[in-house]
């Protein structure tokens, strides 16, 4: 990466989120996907868990902040978020806001990167990367419980990694998951809506939940052995998309430890009542990826890969995208020089 001013001087680069769906080759994607989990395991990468200030309006509405520095990269930096569960019946983004990054040497802020579509790309790319780990190689049916932002992108990364032939979608409204399905057709899958979750659930591959439900959507009864759920939704320990028995009857590997066993609703129940210890979750993804530890182990286990969101992972991100706009002379670049320097 070419040398910056140090004083401020070159301006802060806006990389909005038209800038960065010109740099959106999936495969990339996963690929620094697995390098933010790897280094999250292995503490190459420096982080906390999110900071969440609840707001006022319904849903779940709150401001997120997510920080992180990444040892073999050059800047470091904070995602700062509104999220606002609302916003999908008003046909906005329920995820907005900035990345903003500053360079090592004498903190410079140097960018601010689109935090939606990051965010938006990076779960689902990381997602890929669990179900690369955990799933049955030969997983062709994939069932969407939610049909938002996440779903689409999951189709896109999941099918990047895996033989999806057939997609089921199902959510509250069987008319917008048929319309979900019918863009799928379009894209070449067998897509279909399904009016009852249990039978879109049953004998599929690879389960995603991606909804903003605040209750349990998936019961760890329908699933059948041998399939991989992704559990996307529900990032606050006070909601959950998933049951008990999802719980129980699974083996489960998350993104990031300390998230997972603060935030992840199910997790912190089902160790609070005693259903499970800590020792019921088998680690990190990151960690499976180091060869640390195995991933599933046998065709009819059940996988469960509770993704919380890393802050690595949008530091890990902001990075490749800054690298690639500054390459190819993406984004615009505003004044930001600071007044005081020498
Ligand atoms: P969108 O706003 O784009 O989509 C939300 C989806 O949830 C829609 O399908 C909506 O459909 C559905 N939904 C809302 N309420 C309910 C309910 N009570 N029961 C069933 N479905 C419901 O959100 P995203 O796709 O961006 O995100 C999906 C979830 O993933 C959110 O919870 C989000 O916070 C989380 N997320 C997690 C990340 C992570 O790193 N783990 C990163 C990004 C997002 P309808 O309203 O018609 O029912």
């Amino acid at each position: 990466m070419t040398e910056l001013p140090k004083d401020g001087s070159a301006g802060l680069l806006v990389l909005g989120g038209r800038d960065i769906a010109g740099i959106t080759d999936v495969a990339e994607l996963i690929g620094v996907a697995r390098e933010a989990l790897r280094k999250t395991s292995d503490l190459t990468a420096v982080q906390d868990v999110r900071r969440v200030l609840d707001l006022e309006e319904p849903g779940g509405a709150c401001l997120s902040v997510m920080y992180a520095a990444i040892a073999d990269l050059p800047l470091f930096g904070a995602k700062v978020l509104s999220v606002l569960p609302q916003n999908f019946a008003r046909g906005l983004p329920s995820h907005r806001g900035g990345i903003l990054l500053f360079e090592r040497d004498c903190g410079t802020p140097v960018a601010i990167v689109d935090g939606g579509q990051t965010t938006a790309w990076r779960t689902a790319a990381a997602s890929a990367v669990a179900t690369q780990c955990l799933s049955r190689e030969n997983s062709s049916v994939l069932t969407l419980m939610g049909y938002g932002e996440q779903a689409e992108r999951h189709v896109v990364a999941l099918s990047a990694i895996r033989p999806i032939r057939e997609i089921r979608v199902w959510g509250r409204d069987p008319e917008k998951a048929e319309a979900f399905a019918d863009k799928q057709r379009a894209a070449g899958f067998d897509a279909k809506g399904c009016d009852d979750a249990q039978t879109a659930v049953a004998g599929a591959d690879i389960v995603c939940t991606v909804t903003s439900a605040r209750t349990p959507i998936l019961s760890g009864e329908w699933l059948t052995p041998g399939t991989h759920v992704n559990a996307v939704g529900a990032s606050v320990p006070s909601i959950r998309e998933l049951d008990d028995a999802c719980v129980t009857r699974s083996g489960i590997w998350v993104d990031y430890m300390p998230m997972a066993l603060t935030s992840a609703g199910e997790i912190v129940e089902a160790i609070r009542d005693g259903l499970i210890s800590k020792d019921h979750l088998k680690g990190e993804i990151g960690a499976v990826i180091n060869g640390a530890i195995p991933g599933r182990t046998s065709d009819d286990q059940i996988t469960l890969y509770r993704s919380l969101g890393v802050p690595a992972q949008d530091i890990e991100f902001a990075n490749f995208f800054y690298a690639v706009a500054r390459s190819k002379g993406l984004g615009a670049t505003v004044p930001f020089e600071d007044l005081n320097h020498a």
